[in-house]
Formats: structure tokens, sequence, C-alpha cells
């Protein structure tokens, strides 16, 4: 951390204006769940990521999430057990776990023959004899199960819980998928991480095609369209790809954009009309292939890279968090920082967020979301009162979109 002022002690931390972690995964570690009541951060947005915490995200919004009604303006305005925020999603890590009706029709499982042409089909490299290995280890692989199953379930959250957004979803081509841990090992692994993250095993040489990976992505983005909820976005190696989809959903739907002429030529026929127009005009709020607000999270891209989301044509509200987990894991290398810096600097006052990345919550989610806040607000050059307000005002904006 850095000192804010000449006696080189940091300046008390304004937790009471309220801090709102935009990303995270507490329920990776579920006996950290009952200190939410006791954190400083006041509200947690918990992302949703494959089979194994669907349920205990609902389970954690069941006690612990901000009751619909209750969208207060102030951090004082909800209950001290109103602390989190579910998102339902599947991540890009896990896409190979899912196959699709345009293969398969309307199953709901696939034979073990099946299986291994699945998992042929979406990973890479691809061979096409099969070496007994590569069976093995595909074999070994959890049962996939029909994409479209986990939408209408994801749907039927979103309707249960009308502040839910859609997250985490994805793009990824840098990661590659974990071996399955040899049954003996099974009992030596740490029981208190929900089961179905990496834990540590060792990586297999086979990553997920990225067009697979678009698919499910893609029908998730229309998913949030449709229920007109925010989405947290994850690209790593992707942020080209990432762009493009996003494009896709919102094509036809672009917000007209006036020219100095145009708005001469209506300021002299004297029209009021807005200076950027939405097509869908007043129809706010009514299902769209598109999500309404979308958060790039712990974005990696170049400045010029996040600048294509910079268009006043986008019909989308584009927010980018960062964490001290990814955004500074090198701080320690000078180039690093000044990309970091510049790139903050991209993002706009009014769409910049902070998230911790964290799987597990209590005081170092805490620490990790009060480094970052000073950080950025060191970069944007703003003092730590106004800086927490904005990121405040921010995240409600995002999460809760004009019923903030
Ligand atoms: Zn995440």
């Amino acid at each position: 951390m850095t000192s804010d002022n000449e006696t080189g002690k940091l300046q008390p931390f304004p937790w009471h204006l309220g801090v709102y972690d935009a990303h995270c995964h507490p329920t990776d570690t579920m006996s950290s769940i009952s200190s939410l009541p006791e954190m400083k951060a006041r509200i947690l947005t918990v992302m949703a990521t494959r089979t194994q915490d669907q349920e205990l995200v609902a389970q954690t919004a069941d006690k612990y999430g901000i009751k619909s009604g209750s969208i207060g303006s102030t951090p004082n305005s909800w209950g001290k057990e109103e602390r989190m925020i579910p998102c339902f999603g599947w991540h890009p890590w896990f896409s190979h776990q899912m196959f699709d009706k345009d293969t398969y029709g309307d199953r709901d499982t696939l034979d073990e023959e099946a299986k291994i042409s699945h998992y042929q089909l979406v990973l890479s490299p691809k061979h096409d004899d099969l070496s007994r290995e590569e069976r093995r280890l595909f074999a070994s692989l959890p049962d996939p199960r029909p994409f479209s199953q986990f939408l209408k379930q994801t749907k039927s959250y979103l309707e249960r819980y009308p502040l839910a957004l859609v997250g985490e979803i994805g793009l990824d081509r840098s990661f590659r998928i974990p071996e399955v841990r040899p049954p003996e090992s099974e009992n030596n692994r740490d029981g208190s991480l929900t089961p179905g993250g990496r834990e540590g095993r060792k990586l297999s040489p086979y990553r997920v095609q990225i067009l697979h990976q678009k698919k499910l992505f893609k029908a998730q983005l229309n998913l949030a369209g449709e229920m007109q909820r925010a989405v947290s976005i994850h690209g790593v190696q992707a942020h080209g790809l990432v762009f493009e989809t996003l494009q896709e959903t919102w094509k036809g739907h672009e917000k007209q954009v006036l020219s100095k002429r145009q708005k001469k030529k209506q300021a002299e026929n004297s029209n009021p009309v807005a200076e950027i127009e939405d097509k869908d005009g007043k129809k706010q709020n009514s299902p769209k292939p598109f999500p309404p607000r979308i958060c790039l999270h712990s974005y990696s891209g170049n400045p010029e890279a996040f600048k294509q989301y910079l268009n006043p044509a986008i019909p989308a509200e584009i927010y980018a968090s960062f964490s001290t987990a990814i955004n500074l894991s090198d701080r320690h290398d000078a180039a690093a920082s000044t990309a970091l810096e510049c790139l903050i600097k991209t993002v706009p006052d009014d769409r910049l967020l902070v998230e911790s990345d964290l799987h597990t919550a209590g005081p170092q989610m805490d620490d990790h979301l009060e480094d970052m806040v000073r950080r950025l607000c060191e970069i944007k050059g703003w003092n730590l009162n106004e800086g927490v307000e904005r990121l405040g005002r921010n995240w409600k904006r995002f999460v809760f979109g004009n019923r903030g």
C-alpha cells in the first residue's frame, strides 16, 4: 500500500460510506459465509460458476440477500443481514461439461461413447485417432449436461431472485482443464472447499474450443437480455472475441448518435430531442437480446481494446472492475503498473468498479478491497471519501439499473 499523506501514515478508510465488492466467490468456502454480517464491505456480488455452486449461491441469498423492495440509497438502509447479491451463470472453465441440443437433440445424458466423442469434439488439441490415454482421460471427466437444461435452471433462479444478475460467464483462451484426481487421493482433498474447483490439480494439455465457449457465452448474454439483468464477464486472451460476441447481441439495437450538424439542425427546428436516442425508445426494461449493463471483471485488456466500449452507439452500459488479486498481481513490475494506470484512466469515472475476486469471505476480502480502492483513488485523483462514494454509486447503478 502507498501512503496518501506526508507523515507516511495511511488515511483512515471510510468503510461507513459503503464499499461494494462487484465480483467474488465466497461460496467456494462455505464456512466463511457466516462472516458476511461482520465484514467491513457492505455488499458482495456473489458469482456462481459450475454445477456445485449454483444452489449454494441461492441458499446464501436466502439468508443474506438484499430483499427486493429494500433497494436503499445509503449503506445503512439495509439490514445487518442483507449482505449480498446472487449471480447465476456458467464459467468458461467448465464449458466443456455442457453439450448442446444442435449436436445431441433433447437427450438428458450421454452414454460412455457419446461422452468421449463430446469431449473429443469440444476439446483441443484434436486427434482423429484417440489414444488409449485420451479415452481414459475423457471417460474420467464429469458426465456432460445438456446446456438447455442449465439455461432453464438459471432462468428459474433469476425469476426466484429478482435482484440476481448473470455471472460469471465469458471466454478464456488460456486455461487448460485439470486432470481428474485419482480415486485414492479423493480422501485427501480439503473438505472445506466446494468441490469442482481446481484445488491444485495437475493441468491436462486440453483447452476448450473457443467456438463452443462462445455458444454458451452468447446464450447466457441473451438470457440476461431477456430477463433485463446485468452480467459479470470473464475475458482472458479473448478480448476481441468478447467484444465481437457482445456486438452480435446488440446488432440492430445500436443507439442513434447525432452528428454536430444534425444537432445544430435540431436546435434550429427547436425540437428538443435527446443527444443520443435509443431506437427502442420508451420500451425500457423490456426483453432484448443483450444485457442492459455489463461488467468486464478484472479487466486485463489494453486501453485501446477498452476504447471500443466507449462508442456512444453501444446500447448497454459498460463497466470495468479491478481486483488486487488479478490486476495487481504483478504490481512490482513498473511497466505493468503504468499499463494498469493508463487503463484505469481510460475507464470513465462513472463506470469504474472494485472487486476482490476472492474465494473466501472475511477480513482478507476487506483488505483486498481497501487496497484496490486506495489505488483507484490515487490513479483517478479522488480523495478517499469521494472515491468510495463514487464507486458505491457506480455499483448501485450497475446492479440495480434505474431501480437504484
Ligand atoms: Zn471470478
